[in-house]
């Protein structure tokens, strides 16, 4: 096994996840089975408890694992599926510590961060990159080096690099170099963060600097002086206009050659479709304009996946997806500001928890339903079209989900009692990979081209078996399920009109994109060209 390890400095915030999954993606290139682990070094045991508001969206794996975004990142560069175990908190060492102690494993000594925790964390990175049966093992240390959260983790690769041969781990820094008002590179932080470094016993072999414009010459020389390293590994990294252009400017610097020297490995092949998908993006010049209607809308990390997988479906079908997020608290305020989403060619709701701006999002679908607007629900997207449709078409008013309104008449989305055991709020969440099998003719086999469907999944509550025959008479087709689980909803005759229960974005790639987004943008680029040929 190679590992990587990528520490970073100065700030947090970097992009350093999209700069690792460019290295894994420009080594993948080359032939290698790349994986990656992300450590982070809080005290949470996953991400799920976190508020999209701090760290952007949870990204759900297929074991149900609820973690950092950058995992989202590392999938679809390194086009993998991980699991949970790929991404180590302290709060899961520390879980694990402390289990092993009460059972005694530690034979009566004092149990210490050194080297208790240290090989905790060690054997931890071994097994995961063993596991995933990976040539090549990215590990990157989340935060600034220099946090006391993230020092025994740095030990513990300090570690890894003593007991392996040199060949197979190396070390990568990435760092931020600022502009002065002069608009002159700055490297002075970047020298202090390695200096950190190698107080913890540690030299980076790369250096690459994030930036705005390309690394200047001068600043390049500075930091090879400063930093110890030879000029051609002090790598630029400066800002692209898409992140999936990241991998093609490292490359051009020609660190994945110098990275397989150090590890010695020999290319095997030469894969170009990645700098293909790339040429095809940025050659797209056909517009839709496609509108998130949501409640984290001021922060775009917070839809982090779903904004990649819009972009994976105009790829798809050579168009460029503007994507403008409307609050859906502000429809709620005034209910006639929902016409200002006339302009768009299509309109997404995605998921989401609370009763806040449901309202809203409701007139949102509303309005999709009854101006035939291409229209994408997602989770409680998919809830939400139920409601509506329920209320406004079957006449169940007041109908609601149970998550909203314990009391509706009419709770056409609760929580069905033998996901929990008992039929009451607060059941466990219905996590990670499930399957669904998909009516014949249905747009959802039509879409995904099989009857026969594995998708993830992150909720609580469900479409209630009671209302579907009722539903179903009035037209809306439940054309996914799992049993007695409702896992699509559809309106037929529509433009398109398609819900699910799952999350689809999770599973969409760069060069494959996920069966509904692609729909939803296909759907969008018709009813454009429709509306200009008006
Ligand atoms: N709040 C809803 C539920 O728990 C929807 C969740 C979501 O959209 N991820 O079922």
């Amino acid at each position: 096994m190679k590992y990587i390890i990528v520490t970073g400095g100065v700030m947090s915030g970097l992009g350093k996840g999209i700069t690792i999954a460019s290295i894994g993606r420009n080594l993948k290139n080359k032939g290698y089975k790349v994986t990656a682990v992300k450590i982070d070094p809080y005290i949470n045991i996953d991400a799920g408890t976190m508020s999209p508001y701090q760290h952007g969206e949870v990204f759900v794996l297929k074991d149900g694992g609820e973690v950092d975004l950058d995992l989202g990142n590392y999938e679809r560069f390194l086009d993998t599926e991980l699991t949970r175990e790929h991404n180590l908190t302290t709060g899961k060492i520390y879980q694990e510590v402390i289990a092993k102690e009460r059972r005694g494993d530690y034979l009566g000594k004092t149990v210490q961060i050194i080297p208790h925790v240290t090989n905790e964390i060690k054997n931890r990175i071994r097994k995961v990159a063993a596991r995933s049966g990976a040539d090549i093992c990215l590990v990157e240390i989340g935060g600034t080096v220099g946090d006391i959260e993230s020092m025994p983790f740095l030990e513990a690769v300090r570690q890894i690099h003593r007991e392996e041969p040199p060949e197979n781990i190396m070390f990568i820094h990435v760092t931020l170099v600022m502009e002065d008002l002069q608009g002159e590179q700055k490297t002075k932080p970047s020298q202090h963060s390695v200096k950190e470094l190698r107080a913890l016993g540690l030299s980076p072999e790369v250096i690459v600097a994030r930036s705005k414009s390309p690394l200047q010459e001068g600043a390049k020389e500075k930091i090879a002086l400063f930093c110890d390293v030879p000029q051609e590994l002090v790598i630029s990294a400066y800002d692209a206009d898409d992140i999936y252009e990241v991998p093609l400017l490292i490359e051009e610097q020609g660190l994945t050659d110098q990275l397989m020297k150090h590890l010695k490995l020999e290319s095997p092949v030469e894969n170009g479709g990645w700098k293909d998908m790339v040429a095809r993006m940025k050659s797209t010049i056909e517009k839709v304009k496609l509108a998130i209607v949501g409640k984290y809308t001021n922060l775009e990390d917070s839809y982090l996946s779903i904004l990649e997988a819009v972009k994976h479906g105009g790829i798809d079908n050579g168009c460029r997806v503007e994507v403008s997020m409307v609050e859906s608290g502000t429809l709620e305020e005034d209910p006639a500001a929902v016409q200002q989403l006339e302009q768009f060619d299509g309109i997404l709701i995605p998921g989401g928890f609370g009763g806040r701006g449901t309202e809203g999002k409701m007139l949102a679908i509303k309005f999709a339903r009854e101006n035939d607007i291409p229209f994408l629900g997602i989770c409680l997207g998919m809830q939400l079209a139920v409601i509506e449709f329920a209320r406004n078409v079957a006449n169940l008013k007041k109908a609601n989900s149970t998550e909203f309104d314990e009391d509706t008449p009419y709770p056409v989305i609760d929580i069905l009692p033998e996901q929990t055991g008992v039929a009451e709020m607060g059941g466990t969440m219905r996590l990670g990979d499930y399957e669904a099998l998909l009516k014949e003719g249905s747009v959802a086999a039509k879409l995904y081209g099989t009857n026969y469907i594995v998708e993830r999944h992150r909720h609580r509550y469900e479409v209630n078996p009671e209302f579907v025959d009722k539903l179903e008479s009035f037209g809306i087709v439940f054309s996914g399920k799992n049993k007695n689980r409702m896992e699509i909803a559809e309106i037929t005759g529509k433009r398109f009109f398609f819900a699910s229960q799952f999350h689809p974005e999770f599973r969409s790639r760069p060069g494959r994109p996920s069966p509904p987004f692609n729909g939803l943008i296909r759907a969008m680029c018709k009813y454009r060209k429709e509306r200009e040929g008006q």
